[in-house]
C-alpha cells in the first residue's frame, strides 16, 4: 500500500510511542460540550419510545445524541439491541439476541413521517445468527421509509459475514447511501473489532456495492484515537479510494465505560482539520472530520453537498 507523499504536515507516530503510559489521557478541552436547549430532544426521545424504536444514538451512547435529537433527527437500529460480535469499543449489549420484529419496518417509517425527516439513516446490530445477516429485513426498512416520506436513504450495515446474496439484496433496494464502517486500520482491525471481522471483507464489501450499483454513493468511517499511526491511517484512505468510496467520516474514538477499550490519543482539532483537508485532495468526494463526527452525523448534509457537487 502506498499514499500520496506529504499531503499533510503532521506529526508521525509510531506503534512504539504508543506504550501503556499514553493510554487513557484526560479528556482535552475540546471535547467538553454545552447540552442544548429547548425540548425537541425530549420529543424525539418520547417518539422513539412510543413507536418502540432503538437508535444507535442511545445504544452506542454517542456524544452527539443531544444535538441531533434536538434536530430531529436520529440513527435508527434496526435487528434489536443485542450484537453477535464484541467489539472493543461498542457499548452496544451482546449476547443472545431476539427474533425480527415484523412491523419494524412501519414503526421506522412511522417516525421518520413524524419527525420530519429528508433524510434517513438506518443501521442494525449484528446478526451473525441470521441467515441472511437481516438483509432482507435492511431491505424492508429502506422500501417503508421511501414509500411513507420519499425521504433519501443511508444505510450503515455490518458485513454480513459474506452470507451469500446479502449485499445484493439490501444494494437492491437502491439506498441513497451505502454505509459500511471500516473503524481502524488494519493492524488494529481484530483486536478493536474481533476475531470474526476483516479488514479485507469491509474493503471487499465497499467495492461489490459500487460494482452492483454505481450510482449509490459509497461512505465509511475510521475512529482515530486507538494507537494508529498516521501513515497507517493515510494508507487505510487509499484502500478506501481504490474500492470506490466516496465519503468518509473520521472522529475521535471516546472510552464508553472503562471496560472497553482504552483511548491511545485525542487528536487536536486542527488536526482532524488537516487531515480532512488531505483525504479531499486524495480524492474523496466528501469528508466529515471531527473529534465529534460519528457516521451518520451531518449526513444528510454530507450527501447533500455530494448530490449539488
Ligand atoms: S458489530 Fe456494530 S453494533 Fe456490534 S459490537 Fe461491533 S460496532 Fe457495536
Amino acid at each position: 500500500m502506498a499514499h500520496p507523499p506529504a499531503l499533510v504536515n503532521l506529526p508521525i507516530i509510531t506503534p512504539s510511542d504508543l506504550g501503556p503510559d499514553a493510554a487513557g489521557p484526560r479528556l482535552p478541552p475540546w471535547l467538553k460540550r454545552n447540552v442544548p436547549k429547548g425540548n425537541a430532544n425530549h420529543f424525539t426521545a418520547r417518539l422513539l419510545e412510543e413507536l418502540r424504536l432503538e437508535t444507535v444514538c442511545d445504544n452506542a451512547k454517542c456524544p452527539n445524541r443531544m444535538e441531533c435529537y434536538s434536530q430531529k433527527t436520529a440513527t435508527f437500529m434496526i435487528l434489536g439491541n443485542v450484537c453477535t460480535r464484541p467489539c472493543g469499543f461498542c457499548s452496544v449489549a451482546k449476547g443472545k439476541t431476539l427474533g425480527i420484529v415484523d412491523d419494524e419496518p412501519e414503526r421506522v417509517a412511522e417516525a421518520a413521517a413524524r419527525l420530519g425527516l429528508a433524510h434517513v439513516v438506518i443501521t442494525s446490530v449484528t446478526r451473525d445468527d441470521l441467515a441472511d445477516g437481516g438483509a432482507e429485513h435492511f431491505y424492508r426498512c429502506v422500501l417503508a421509509v421511501r414509500e411513507r416520506t420519499g425521504a433519501a436513504v443511508e444505510v450503515l450495515t455490518p458485513d454480513f459475514l459474506g452470507k451469500s446474496g446479502a449485499i445484493e439484496r439490501v444494494v437492491s433496494s437502491r439506498p441513497e447511501v451505502f454505509n459500511h464502517n471500516t473503524e481502524t486500520v488494519p493492524r488494529l482491525y481484530r483486536d478493536v473489532r474481533g476475531r470474526k471481522s476483516d479488514y479485507r471483507w469491509t474493503l471487499e464489501l465497499l467495492a461489490r456495492v459500487k460494482r452492483l450499483d454505481p450510482s449509490i454513493k459509497t461512505k465509511s468511517g475510521l475512529m482515530l484515537g486507538l494507537g494508529e499511526t498516521h501513515d497507517e491511517l493515510l494508507d487505510t484512505l487509499v484502500d478506501l479510494l481504490d474500492a470506490g468510496c466516496d465519503l468518509l467520516t473520521l472522529g475521535q474514538y471516546l472510552q464508553p465505560s472503562p471496560e472497553h477499550l482504552p483511548v491511545v490519543r485525542y487528536v487536536p482539532p486542527e488536526e482532524f482539520d488537516e487531515l480532512g483537508l488531505a483525504a479531499r485532495r486524495m480524492g474523496f468526494s466528501q469528508v466529515a472530520s471531527g473529534p465529534f463526527v460519528r457516521s451518520s452525523y451531518h449526513a444528510r448534509e454530507m450527501a447533500g453537498q455530494v448530490a449539488t457537487n
